[in-house]
């Protein structure tokens, strides 16, 4: 049977800065997770959106098209509110783990279908991961099993094949052609996800700063009304929080060391900034559904998040009673002078992990769970000349000489302390 359209067209009214119709985003979505549309097509395609933009229409059906190249899921048969979160990524960015078992406290059910971690942001699953037992991959009956009451009320699993097909190629193909950064891409990459997984509400955290997406609060901005729109457009309940990725979130970055920084909130400590994002978080999302009338910190104190995240992490084959993963190697880097501490740069900090061993180069390449960096000092802070600012941590000695090259610059000690005190910059919902 004669195709529709003819990709090349699609590519050059594109080109030329000519809005794509219903039928052409529809076509070329089922035509490209079809292997009917070639990876070298979709990747000119994919630099005229990023070079010439799409209007709010095209993104919509973009999205949509997206979603329909899988199956949605739905939880409405649970009898319960539910309510996730999605972060754009950035470093030390493990809020997920304290999270989701904090809100599942309140009767919410949190389905956190999430990703691995490629480049300098991590990734949930890759973090879990350094649980001894733990198993990303559920069946669906697994994960309603996991979020009805009888379960643990939250689960963090991988998204199974069929939740947009679409993006999952589009994902790997943008990631090698240089067109992630992109409102336009991102925003529908992300909300086709969420949609499809089919939440009654959706709590955004767009990250802003030299180690997130979007370097500057205007942009972010702009990626987090995109994204609230699309979700309410959809019925689905969004507000997008706008967060502070100047800095890396918490003091531990790499897999088992968030992991260990996660149980420490839990227990009702943890760094302070860690601890007002998953707090703040868990507000958004219970006042999503209605929940306006709960102690949230208390939850944290009195051990009943807690429970939640060893019960859900024991349903997915985790044995929290085997240590964690720590790295055979360390160095530590000292303040060259005494002072505040006006800098500690996110992304210099993430790429660094990341050569350490913590993340991936390539998909499917094996991580070392111990690696990572470890701080003793955020932005703000007294430092004295001597003191100890961090710790690295690899398997292989090697690694350390190309970590410390990209720290380089990332420290700054100065007189004057930073501005701004909290981790949550501003608020965004649909007027
Ligand atoms: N996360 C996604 O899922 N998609 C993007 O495009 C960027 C971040």
């Amino acid at each position: 049977m004669a195709e529709q359209f003819d990709v090349v067209d699609i590519i050059r009214a594109k080109r030329d800065c000519n809005a794509l119709t219903k039928a052409e985003i529809d076509w070329i979505i089922d035509a490209y997770t079809r292997g009917l549309v070639r990876d070298e097509q979709m990747s000119a395609l994919a630099m005229a959106i990023f070079l010439n933009g799409m209007n709010r229409e095209e993104i919509m059906q973009w999205t949509q098209a997206m979603i329909a190249s899988g199956k949605r899921m739905n939880f409405s048969a649970l009898g319960r509110p539910t309510a996730d979160k999605h972060s754009t990524g950035g470093v030390g960015d493990k809020i997920t783990l304290p999270l989701a078992p904090l809100v599942a406290v309140f009767g919410v059910s949190v389905p956190q279908l999430s990703g691995r971690g490629l480049g300098h942001t991590g990734g949930t699953l890759d973090k879990l991961e350094a649980i001894a037992g733990w198993r990303a991959s559920l069946s669906n009956e697994e994960i309603f099993q996991q979020l009805s009451a009888s379960g643990p009320g939250a689960v963090i699993c991988a998204a199974g094949a069929e939740l947009a097909p679409a993006d999952k190629k589009l994902y790997a193909l943008r990631d090698v052609t240089s067109t992630v950064d992109c409102i336009p891409l991102i925003a529908s990459s992300i909300m086709s996800k969420k949609i499809a997984e089919g939440t009654d509400s959706l709590v955004l955290d767009v990250k802003v700063g030299s180690g997130a997406f979007m370097k500057d609060l205007s942009k972010a901005r702009a990626l987090a009304n995109m994204m609230v729109d699309l979700g309410t457009d959809a019925g689905v309940k969004t507000i997008a929080l706008l967060t502070d990725m100047s800095t890396p979130l918490g003091l531990k970055i790499g897999n088992a060391l968030e992991v260990a920084e996660s149980i420490e909130v839990l227990a009702g400590g943890g760094p302070a900034d860690v601890v007002e994002l998953t707090v703040s978080l868990a507000r958004e999302m219970l006042n999503s559904v209605g929940k306006t009338d709960v102690d949230i910190e208390a939850a944290l104190q009195d051990g009943r998040a807690m429970d939640v995240w060893n019960k859900m992490i024991a349903c997915q084959g985790g044995d929290l009673s085997m240590p964690l993963p720590v790295a055979r190697h360390s160095h530590d880097i000292y303040a060259t002078e005494s002072g505040i501490l006006e800098k500690l740069d996110a992304l210099s900090v993430g790429v660094a992990s990341w050569r350490l061993g913590a993340g991936r180069a390539f998909q499917g390449e094996p991580l070392q769970m111990g690696a990572g960096v470890e701080l003793f000092a955020k932005p703000g802070d007294m430092v004295k000349a001597g003191q100890k600012l961090m710790t690295l941590f690899t398997d292989e000695v090697d690694r350390f000489a190309r970590a410390l090259e990209v720290l380089e610059g990332a420290v700054q000690i100065g007189v004057q302390a930073p501005s701004n005190s909290s981790v949550i910059l501003e608020r965004i919902e649909n007027k």
